[in-house]
C-alpha cells in the first residue's frame, strides 16, 4: 500500500510556484495577488480561508482577505465582487462557500469575472472544462489529478467510481477523469444518494473517489484488492481528547480499506493540502495569462 501523500506533494508544488514567482519578479512582472471574501464566522470556513492566505504568503503572492459580517446583504457582497473584478492588481479571487442562507450562491458565483475565477466555479469555466478547453479547473479535482499523475497511478481504461455529484468535487471529477488527458481516459461511473447498488459498483472499481461527506462510509468489504482510493471527505467529529475539541474524519474507513489498497490518500494530509496548492497554481496561471 502506497500513501498518496498530499502534504508532501503540495509542499513540492509550493516550491515550484515560489520559483515561478521569483522568475516573474526577475522579469519585472507583477506579483500574483489572490483575494478571498469570507462572509460570516463559520469555524471551518475561517480555517480554510486562513490556510489559503497563509499559503499565499508562503509562495510569495500578495493576498487580501475581505472579511464581511454574517448579516452582509447580497447587494453589498455583489458590490465587493465588482470591486475585485475591476481591480487590476487582483489576479484572482474566491468567495468562500457556504454563504449565509439569505444570499443566493448561484447569483454570487455568476458575478465573478471568469478570468479571475480561480475556484473554477463560474459556468464559463465549467463549460470550458467540459469541452476540454483552457480554463481554471476547480481546485479539489485538479489536486486529485495532480496526485494521481505525480504518483503515476494508471487511470487509462480503468473503472472509476466517483461517489458524490456535487458541482465542486464529484461532477467535475467525473468529467475530468473521463477525458483524454493525463490521469484521465478512464471509464467513469457517478454514484449519488439515489444509487441503489453502490457496493456492486465499488467492488468492480479500480479507483474510487469518495466525496459524499459521510464519515468512514466506504468500508473494506466494499472494495476489491488493489484498489486506488481517493478520500475527499472532511467532517469534523467532536473529540474531547483533541486540543481543538474535534478530529477530522474522511469518507473512507481507513483501517479496513487501506490493507486492500494499492494507493490511498490519508485524511488529513491527502486531498485537503492539494486543494490549497492548486488554488495557488490557478492564481499563478491567472497572473501569467494577464501579462
Ligand atoms: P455535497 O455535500 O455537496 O454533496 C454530497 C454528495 O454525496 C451528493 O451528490 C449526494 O448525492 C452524495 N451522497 C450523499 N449520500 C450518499 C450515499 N449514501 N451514497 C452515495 N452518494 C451519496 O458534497 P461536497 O461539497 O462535494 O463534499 C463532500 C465531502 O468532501 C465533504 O465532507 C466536504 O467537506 C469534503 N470536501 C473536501 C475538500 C477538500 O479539499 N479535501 C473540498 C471540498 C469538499
Amino acid at each position: 500500500m502506497i500513501l498518496l501523500d498530499g502534504k508532501k506533494t503540495s509542499a513540492e508544488l509550493k516550491v515550484e510556484i515560489t520559483e515561478a514567482v521569483k522568475e516573474l519578479k526577475k522579469q519585472g512582472k507583477k506579483t500574483p495577488h489572490l483575494a478571498a471574501i469570507l462572509v460570516g464566522t463559520d469555524g471551518a470556513s475561517m480555517t480554510y480561508v486562513n490556510a489559503k492566505v497563509k499559503a499565499c504568503e508562503m509562495v510569495g503572492f500578495n493576498s487580501t482577505l475581505i472579511d464581511l459580517p454574517e448579516e452582509t446583504s447580497e447587494e453589498k457582497l455583489l458590490q465587493e465582487i465588482e470591486n475585485l473584478n475591476t481591480n487590476n492588481d487582483i489576479d484572482g479571487f474566491i468567495v468562500q462557500l457556504p454563504l449565509p442562507k439569505h444570499i443566493d450562491e448561484q447569483k454570487v458565483l455568476m458575478a465573478v469575472n471568469p478570468d479571475k475565477d480561480v475556484d473554477g466555479f463560474h459556468p464559463t469555466n465549467v463549460g470550458r472544462m467540459t469541452l476540454d478547453l483552457p480554463s481554471f479547473l476547480p481546485a479539489t479535482p485538479y489536486g486529485i489529478l495532480e496526485l494521481l499523475e505525480r504518483y503515476k497511478v494508471e487511470t487509462s481504461g480503468k473503472q472509476v467510481v466517483v461517489i458524490g455529484r456535487s458541482h465542486i468535487v464529484g461532477r467535475p471529477m467525473s468529467i475530468l477523469m473521463s477525458q483524454k488527458r493525463p490521469a484521465g481516459d478512464a471509464t467513469v461511473t457517478v454514484a449519488h444518494s439515489r444509487t441503489k447498488n453502490l457496493k456492486e459498483l465499488t467492488l468492480q472499481a479500480d479507483i474510487i473517489v469518495a466525496a459524499l461527506g459521510i464519515p468512514e462510509f466506504l468500508t473494506g468489504d466494499m472494495v476489491k484488492d488493489g484498489v486506488t482510493i481517493i478520500d475527499v471527505g472532511i467532517t469534523r467529529i467532536d473529540d474531547e481528547t483533541k486540543k481543538a475539541g474535534y478530529r477530522l474524519a474522511g469518507d473512507v474507513h481507513f483501517e479496513s480499506v487501506a490493507p486492500k489498497s494499492s494507493f490511498i490518500t490519508p485524511v488529513p494530509g491527502g486531498v485537503g493540502p492539494m486543494t490549497i496548492a492548486m488554488l495557488m497554481k490557478n492564481t499563478l496561471l491567472a497572473c501569467e495569462r494577464k501579462s
